[in-house]
């Protein structure tokens, strides 16, 4: 793998490098832009990020893309590294990578708890984009520097052409990719003879991937190439190639989490919002009140009609799950600020909004019946005791019906304080 020497700067050093071009297919390959990642798609990519948006949200495909942008780079923590969304990289400022770290420990990233899984369990959007990444770290230890990605007549090629560590334990690895299509004319395997020479094909490796995965990996490496100065020519990049590069991406941090699931004007629309619900008050809306109406109304109708009590609650036996991802950093691993004698409070990702907590009762130690209750996010989870308001325990025990668990509104209210409204919840459960 080769390692990065300072520029020396080229003739055509200060010409920006033109973005992805549609090449004629009478002219050889054919180079796409695939541009367009499908709605759902998006919206599924968003929610295994922990970025939550309602398949009935009429926002924008643009302000979903933007979000989607934003979702990305806080996995890559991005500003995290280089200071500044907007910050130019140039790899050759940055020292190579060290050959006797390991680069596939450094990509692979877990934090605590793992990823978050998609509804019925299936690993969506952003877990395949980490194996994707992952699967290229793979590949270079087998000594294969180029992997194609694709599935029926669609291919993403992107080949490895050096690392560097921006960070000390942070890697960047500067690839070269190129979207491809077969044609009726010419069918993907063809293509792909034509554009990897004979004497590379032993350094190729294939892996299986859908073409919106395919979509999405090109949107990371095409956000992230916008990001090189234009002086930037890698050495191997070869013809039709963008230039970009990637990161190790690990699942958003709480306060990224609590930033990128506000949202902005009408809840529905995203339009800046012109009223509010008149009922409760709460709710931004535009004109989409009647759309919304169906989700919106058990919350309303507990602002405005029923009784809210104040629950203290306490950190559970595993409090420093709560916290993990506020005292997780990549360069440090997990850290150990909070004491255990003073669990510090949770995070507070809500603000002043209403959020569903979900509250399960454990009634299996007789001496200690309590609920564990926490967030869509688990930004906090923690214990209800009866301790020292009986009358509020057994009202929320009353409340579940029977049923272990429950889901109801709240607001965060202090430290450790919620109040909390037991006398409705959602008319079908959420399931998380
Ligand atoms: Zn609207
Ligand atoms: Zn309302």
């Amino acid at each position: 793998m080769r390692k990065y020497r300072k520029n020396t700067p080229t003739a055509n050093a200060g010409q920006k490098p033109e973005g992805p071009k549609q090449h004629t297919a009478t002219q050889g390959p054919k180079v796409l832009e695939p541009s367009d990642i499908p709605r759902d798609y998006i919206i599924d990519t968003l929610g295994s990020m922990n970025i939550f948006i309602s398949k009935d949200s009429r926002l924008k495909k643009d302000r979903l893309r933007h979000r989607l942008e934003k979702g990305l780079d806080a996995s890559q923590r991005y500003t995290g590294i280089f200071g500044d969304a907007k910050a130019v990289v140039n790899p050759p400022d940055y020292p190579a990578w060290p050959d006797n770290q390991d680069l596939e420990a450094a990509m692979d990233r877990r934090v605590w708890g793992g990823f978050m899984k998609h509804e019925e369990d299936q690993p969506v959007g952003f877990m395949r984009l980490r194996e994707l990444i992952l699967s290229l770290v793979k590949a270079q230890k087998q000594g294969k520097h180029t992997v194609i990605f694709a599935e029926g007549s669609t291919a993403l090629i992107v080949k490895m052409l050096g690392i560097c560590a921006p960070k000390v334990t942070r890697p960047l690895i500067v690839v070269g990719y190129m979207s491809v299509s077969g044609t009726k004319q010419v069918n993907l395997a063809d293509l792909l003879k034509r554009l990897i020479p004979e004497d590379q094909q032993s350094s190729v490796t294939r892996v299986f991937t859908t073409t919106s995965e395919q979509n999405l990996f090109w949107h990371l490496l095409n956000q992230n190439g916008n990001r090189l100065p234009p002086s930037f020519q890698p050495e191997g990049l070869g013809e039709g190639y963008q230039a970009g590069f990637v990161l190790p991406i690990c699942q958003l941090s709480m306060e990224d989490v609590g930033r990128l699931n506000k949202s902005e004007g009408c809840v529905m629309c995203g339009n800046p919002s012109r009223a509010v619900c008149t009922r409760c008050m709460d709710t931004d809306y535009c004109m989409c009140q009647k759309e919304h109406w169906k989700e919106h109304k058990v919350l309303c109708r507990s602002i405005s009609e029923l009784p809210w009590m104040m629950v203290t609650l306490q950190p559970s036996l595993h409090a420093f799950v709560t916290g993990i991802n506020r005292y997780y950093d990549l360069d440090d691993g997990l850290k150990t600020t909070q004491s255990d004698s003073q669990p510090s409070a949770p995070l507070n990702i809500h603000g002043e909004k209403y959020h569903l907590l979900k509250l399960q009762l454990s009634l299996g130690n007789i001496d200690d019946p309590h609920f564990l209750v926490y967030d869509r996010y688990r930004s906090f989870q923690l214990l209800f005791r009866p301790d020292d308001n009986h009358l509020t325990f057994a009202i929320a025990v009353q409340a579940m019906d029977g049923y272990p668990k429950m889901y109801r509104w709240a607001k965060r209210e202090g430290d450790w304080d919620w109040s909390i409204c037991f006398a409705l919840g959602p008319d079908k459960d959420p399931r998380w």
